[in-house]
């Protein structure tokens, strides 16, 4: 059986090792942090993520997900706070069975690496730096703390997140490598909601939390010890940004003023605001993800997106299950497994790259607005009256596997349709006021 090198053991990196161990290849796993049961935090990222239908397809299709799944808390809508503290929650499908789940990062990060270990033919080696691929060769170079090694395998599959060394290696080894990042002018950085009396939660528990303020917002989705990560999305730059909120007093001025609700329930916001990271949010497209048989990109290293439609993760873990699809079908040609997974994948995460810049203007802005609501209101309604035949580009995203690329065309039509209806049934309704005032 074919050996594989995969570079970085983060979400996807464990379950992709894990769907590889249980197709039989050899499988050296190598991570550059240490191992996350050791006790360290699996940094960088947020706390806590919300998965859906991909993810958790995914995680059943290797037999996991009850497992990863035991702590996850259920978020049924939006509940959205506007700066009076009056709140309006927005369930996010007409049928109540379908939430989104807030789930614990390194618990599930922990679970996929265990699933992967299950199998004696994947070894994992934690306190690895990939420093570059040599693309011909299959081969990976690394910095430990012991100094450097190289491992070589009949393929590298670079799992190494949105700042992925082996995609650094294609861009300077393939001629016509095509690579695109934008930054967007919005920074994010993660505050606390402690839990309340006996780990209890301070805001309703079964809601994604949200404080649209037009240009920024803040987010919250809740954690199994009754606390919430909140997450601010700010400008970086500007008259009110992250850049000129230096002092303690401008920090609580800014929460006073747009989150007043809030302050109350977030005894350790100013030292958060001080020692937490300030992260940035970049969007990565590049073509190809293969390079002949020899390496292939998976998750945030083939196409990081910014994290409003909450899909990055259940991206990733989808391609896992693709990857897999693909090396069955053509077990002998490693790389048209590569091509074909690539062809599939492709179109579908630069739309859902699209989609997910998109959000990011709904969540912050529209959420708030009474037209955002009635509008969601009406999907629902057309979800409910043509089952199976009107269904709302989140409902699509979120709640089935149809491919991100048709979703977003269908959803077109489908707003096109629904806006000429609109539009027919009001020229039908003044023509009938015209003849019914000329009689
Ligand atoms: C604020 C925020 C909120 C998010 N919320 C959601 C959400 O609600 N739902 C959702 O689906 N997605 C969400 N995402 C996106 C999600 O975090 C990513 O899509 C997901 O982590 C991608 O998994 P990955 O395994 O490809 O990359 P990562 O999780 O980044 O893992 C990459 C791994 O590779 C390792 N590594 C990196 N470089 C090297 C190297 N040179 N050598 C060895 N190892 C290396 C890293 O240490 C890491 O362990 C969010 C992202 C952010 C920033």
């Amino acid at each position: 059986m074919a050996k594989f090198v995969l570079i970085g053991s983060g979400l996807a990196g464990g379950l992709l090792a894990a769907y590889l161990g249980r197709r039989g290849y050899d499988v050296d796993l190598y991570e550059r942090r240490a191992d996350p049961r050791e006790g360290n935090i699996v940094g960088g990222r947020s706390i806590n993520l919300a998965i859906s239908t991909r993810g958790i397809h995914a995680l059943e299709q290797i037999g996991i997900a009850h497992e990863a799944l035991q702590h996850a808390i259920p978020m049924r809508g939006r509940m959205i706070h506007d700066k009076s503290g009056a709140l309006h929650f927005t369930p996010y499908d007409v049928d109540p069975k379908n939430c989104i789940n807030s789930i614990g990062r390194a618990a599930l990060n922990t679970t996929v690496i265990e699933a992967a270990q299950h199998y004696p033919n994947v070894h994992v080696h934690f306190n690895h730096k990939c420093t570059r691929i040599d693309l011909d060769d299959a081969a990976a170079h690394f910095e430990t703390a012991g100094g450097v090694m190289t491992a070589r395998g009949d393929a590298v599959i670079g799992v190494d997140g949105a700042f992925s060394a082996v995609r650094q290696s294609m861009q300077m080894q393939i001629g016509g490598f095509e690579y695109d990042e934008s930054y967007l002018a919005h920074g994010y950085k993660e505050l606390t909601i402690p839990p309340g009396p006996d780990g209890s939660w301070l805001m309703e528990k079964n809601a994604l939390h949200i404080w649209p303020r037009k240009s920024f917002m803040m987010i919250a989705l809740p954690n199994p010890d009754g606390s919430f990560t909140c997450t601010l999305f700010w400008e970086f730059e500007g008259s009110r940004s992250f850049a000129t909120t230096k002092t303690d007093d401008d920090v609580l001025r800014f929460f006073d003023q747009e989150f007043p609700d809030a302050v109350p329930l977030m005894p350790t916001l100013l030292e958060d605001f001080g020692n937490n990271p300030t992260g940035s949010l970049v969007t990565i497209r590049c073509a190809p993800w293969f390079y002949r048989d020899k390496v292939c990109l998976v998750g945030d290293a083939a196409h990081a997106v910014v994290p409003f439609y909450g899909q990055g993760m259940n991206a990733a873990f989808e391609d896992c299950v693709v990857l897999d699809e693909c090396l069955e079908k053509f077990p002998d040609n490693r790389e048209r497994a590569f091509a074909e997974y690539f062809s599939r994948r492709k179109q579908n995460a630069d739309a859902l790259a699209d989609l997910a810049i998109g959000n990011f203007i709904e969540m912050r802005d529209k959420t708030a607005s009474k037209t955002f609501r009635a509008k969601k209101k009406l999907d629902h309604a057309l979800e409910a009256a043509l089952p199976g035949i009107y269904l709302p580009l989140y409902t699509m995203v979120t709640f089935t596997r149809i491919p991100y690329a048709t979703a977003a065309k269908r959803a077109r039509v489908q707003d096109a349709l629904v806006y000429a209806s609109v539009f027919v049934l009001a020229a039908i309704s003044v023509a009938a006021i015209v003849w019914f005032l000329a009689r």
